[in-house]
């Protein structure tokens, strides 16, 4: 039996409907930008395998620290006992976030970095005593698949089989000159209700790249520091790197409560998600009454192992060359977006730091609509590049190590497609 008839047997994929999908591709090895397959057939993974990966595939010196790691310790329970690596990479990380994060609590993937934020929110307006329960996102945020990440993200067919049991979420439009003056009186109104509001900074990854502009973020975020609305910034996608900046939120004054990460913290190695809070949060679960605890906790809480891959990805992110390989992917995209903005089939392209979006034109059929995805998808994957649409909506997210000719590769084939589909 191949490989892939033993995984049609016992596997059930993510975000897969495998009675029309078609079988995956096993992948034996990465390196660099590059998956391979069992055939010695080469992908540029152009989206970083789900938004993950930062400085390439099985990055030798990532390895090796994880590898040296599990030799050393591999896993110790958090409560009432510490380790190197987690206090390490908590002190690493505070230094170079916005500067009012001043605590690191750790947690499993970006849901869960998400619901510990939620509930270190909710938690705080109870331990104060006062009634703020009532949580504000943006309409189609998407912030995760537990059920609470699920309720402050946008409803929609991910969402739609639990509808009636997601908890009741204020959704406002995302910013802009014309609109920013409403949201605000929208906010005022619900003045001792709101808790707190949760935001992808800059850019909404999952509901298309949907972009929208630092200035009018920092408005609102002024505003809810006005109204005493705390501010949950989900960079699990944004953060380390992907606008540009270290972090989404170095765009804005304005400084959140609250940050959330994962995807990249770990270089996209292994799964890890922190929550970072303001001195402010975390005083108020202090007390003699261990009524006030912060009840929450996973049992692989900062696995030593995570932390050493996040902390050798910390290494290697902070090295001059991450930089450069940031601004030259910029660059580059600049150049392909001016190329090709004027194309009959592009509706839109759109980018934030290393994050280059394109709109395909596709009218209005919603039929035609969803095999495009698929004919997209297949025409990428038999030249090599994974690009995984959302919809019409093509993106590349590379990793950081993107060679010049890669990247003129991708831009080839996606002006071949342009042409051809
Ligand atoms: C991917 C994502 C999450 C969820 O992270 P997982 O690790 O998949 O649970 C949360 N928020 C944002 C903005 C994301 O892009």
């Amino acid at each position: 039996m191949t490989l892939v008839d033993r995984d049609l047997k016992v596997i059930w994929h993510p975000y897969t409907q495998m009675k029309i999908a078609s079988p995956p591709i096993p992948i034996v090895r990465g390196e660099g930008t590059c998956l391979f397959d069992e055939d010695g057939k080469k992908y540029i993974d152009a989206i970083s395998s789900w938004w993950v990966n930062i400085h390439g595939h099985a990055h030798p010196y990532i390895a090796k620290k994880v590898s040296e790691q599990l030799f050393k310790l591999e896993h110790a329970i958090f409560a009432g006992f510490t380790h190197e690596g987690a206090v390490e990479l908590a002190e690493r990380l505070l230094s170079i976030l916005p500067a009012n994060q001043q605590k690191a609590f750790y947690s499993d993937d970006g849901s869960t970095a998400v619901e510990v934020g939620i509930k270190m929110c909710l938690q705080y307006w109870h331990n104060k005593g006062e009634g703020r329960n009532k949580i504000l996102a943006f309409k189609n945020a998407y912030h995760g698949d537990t059920f609470g990440a699920m309720a402050v993200s946008g409803r929609s067919a991910f969402t739609a089989a639990f509808d009636s049991l997601l908890f009741e979420v204020e959704f406002i439009d995302l910013p802009n000159i014309s609109n920013i003056n409403a949201l605000k009186s929208q906010i005022s109104s619900l003045k001792s209700q709101a808790a707190c509001f949760i935001f992808e900074p800059l850019v909404q990854g999952t509901a298309g790249m949907v972009m929208y502009e630092a200035e009018f973020l920092n408005q609102l975020m002024k505003h809810c520091r006005e109204e005493g609305v705390l501010m949950i910034a989900d960079e699990v996608f944004t953060g380390f790197g992907r606008t540009g900046k270290p972090f989404a939120c170095n765009h804005v004054d304005e400084q959140p409560d609250i940050m959330c990460f994962s995807k990249g913290l770990t270089g996209g190695t292994m799964a890890l998600g922190l929550t970072t809070c303001t001195l402010k949060i975390y005083e108020a679960f202090l007390s003699d009454s261990r009524l006030k605890t912060l009840f929450h906790g996973h049992s692989f809480t900062a696995n030593p192992v995570a932390c050493a891959a996040a902390l050798a990805s910390l290494d290697l992110f902070m090295e001059a060359a991450t930089d450069e390989s940031i601004k030259r992917i910029e660059t580059s995209h600049h150049q392909f977006k001016l190329k090709i903005k004027d194309h009959p089939k592009v509706k839109t392209i759109r980018q934030t730091g290393t994050i280059l979006a394109l709109e395909w034109q596709t009218g209005n059929d919603t039929s035609y609509f969803s095999s495009l995805r698929d004919t997209l998808y297949n025409y990428f994957l038999a030249a090599g590049i994974i690009l995984r649409p959302l919809g019409n909506i093509i993106y590349i997210l590379p990793p950081y190590c993107i060679t010049d000719a890669e990247l003129t590769y991708i831009y080839s084939k996606i002006e071949q497609a342009l042409d051809e589909i």
